[in-house]
C-alpha cells in the first residue's frame, strides 16, 4: 500500500436512549466496514439520554479507539445530534445513520461505492416505509406531500440516511442557521448527487421516540423553516376574503336598496366569526415565522456538548461546556 492514503469513513450515529443498540451497532458495523477493508470511525452523539447510553459509548470507545463519542447536556433532537457528529467527523466521507440499525449497513457500502466513482452527496431512499401505524404512515404521507410542494423537491422516500463528502460537509457545518432540515438541506446544496434504496429494517432493541406531537412540531418546525409559501398563503386568503365582502356588500347594498335589509344577524355572525378565524390563523402562520426569527437572532449554539471521550476531547471548537 505504498504511497496510497487510506480515505477515513466516518458514521455518524445519532443515540438518545439506546443503551442496548450502542454496543450492538459497534460490533456489527464494525465487522461490516472492517471486512470491506474501510478505514473508518463511529461518531456516537448521545443526545441527553437518561439511560446508559453515554457510558455504553465510553465502554466501546475504550475497546476500540475507533469508537468516539459525546455526550449533550440536555436533549436537543437529532438535527442537533447530526450537526454534532458533522462538526466531530474527520472524515473524507461522512455517512449519518441511525443507530438501532433500521438503516442497514451493508448499504453503507453501496455509498461508499458510489463516493469513490466520484458522488458527493449519496442519498439513502427508503423502498419502503418498514413496519408503522396506520396513523404514523398517513401523517407522514401527508407531511411529505406538503413539504415535497413547498421546497419543490420530492422527500417522500427520503430519510437522513446518506453519505456526504468532506468538501458538503464542510458546507453544511458553516450554515449559520440554527433551525436546520438535514434531509433537505442535503438536497438544497447541491453537488453531484446519487441515491441508493433500502429497506428499512426492524428497530433492534427499544422503542421509537417519535410522539404524534413531536412528529407534529418536526412537522410545522420544518416548514417554517424552509419556506415561506404559509406566509404567502396568508395574503391569498386576504384576498378572498376582499372578493367575497365585495360580493356580500353588493348584495346588502341591493337589499338595502330595495327595502329588504332587516334580517341580518345571521350574516353578520357567521362574518364575524369566519373573518375572526381567518385573522388568528394569519397571525399564527405569521407567529411561526416570528418564533423563527427569533430564534436565530438569539444565536444560540445548536446543542451544548457536556461530555466527550478522550479521543476527540478538545478537538472540535465552539458549543462546548463543561470538559
Ligand atoms: N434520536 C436522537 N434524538 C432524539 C430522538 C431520536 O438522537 O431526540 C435518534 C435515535 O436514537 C435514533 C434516531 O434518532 O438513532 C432515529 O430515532 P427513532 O429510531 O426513534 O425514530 P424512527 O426510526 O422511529 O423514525
Ligand atoms: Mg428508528
Amino acid at each position: 500500500m505504498m504511497g496510497v492514503v487510506m480515505s477515513l469513513l466516518s458514521v455518524v450515529l445519532p443515540s438518545y436512549n439506546e443503551e442496548q443498540n450502542v454496543p450492538n451497532t459497534v460490533r456489527v458495523l464494525s465487522d461490516c466496514l472492517t471486512e470491506a477493508g474501510i478505514d473508518h470511525e463511529l461518531i456516537f452523539i448521545s443526545d441527553g439520554s437518561r439511560d446508559n447510553t453515554y457510558q455504553e459509548i465510553q465502554k466501546a470507545a475504550r475497546e476500540n479507539p475507533r469508537v468516539k463519542g459525546v455526550e449533550f447536556s440536555r436533549n436537543f433532537g437529532k438535527e442537533a445530534s447530526i450537526f454534532a457528529g458533522l462538526q466531530i467527523a474527520s472524515g473524507d466521507a461522512v455517512v449519518v445513520m441511525d443507530c438501532d440499525l433500521q438503516h442497514p449497513p451493508e448499504v453503507i457500502l453501496q455509498m461508499w461505492k458510489l463516493w469513490q466513482e466520484g458522488y458527493e452527496v449519496v442519498e439513502g431512499i427508503k423502498s419502503s416505509r418498514g413496519k408503522e401505524s396506520l396513523a404514523h404512515k398517513l401523517s407522514a404521507g401527508l407531511f411529505y406531500r406538503v413539504i415535497s410542494g413547498l421546497i419543490k423537491m420530492d422527500m417522500n422516500a427520503s430519510s437522513d440516511f446518506k453519505l456526504l463528502d468532506r468538501k458538503v460537509v464542510d458546507v453544511l457545518t458553516a450554515l449559520p442557521e440554527r433551525n436546520t432540515f438535514f434531509r433537505a438541506l442535503s438536497f438544497w446544496v447541491g453537488f453531484r448527487t446519487a441515491s441508493v434504496k433500502y429497506e428499512v429494517q426492524e428497530r433492534k432493541f427499544g422503542t421509537s421516540k417519535w410522539s404524534a406531537w413531536s412528529l407534529m412540531k418536526y412537522a410545522v418546525r420544518n416548514v417554517t423553516s424552509f419556506s415561506t409559501l404559509p406566509l404567502q398563503m396568508v395574503t391569498v386568503m386576504g384576498v378572498v376574503s376582499i372578493l367575497f365582502s365585495v360580493a356580500l356588500a353588493i348584495q346588502t347594498m341591493v337589499r338595502f336598496l330595495s327595502g329588504t335589509a332587516v334580517e341580518g344577524f345571521t350574516t353578520v355572525i357567521l362574518l364575524v366569526l369566519i373573518i375572526g378565524g381567518f385573522i388568528m390563523i394569519s397571525l399564527g402562520i405569521i407567529g411561526h415565522y416570528i418564533a423563527r426569527i427569533y430564534e436565530e437572532v438569539k444565536g444560540r449554539p445548536k446543542f451544548i456538548i457536556s461530555k466527550a471521550t478522550d479521543n476527540i476531547k478538545g478537538n472540535v471548537t465552539g458549543d462546548w461546556h463543561g470538559i
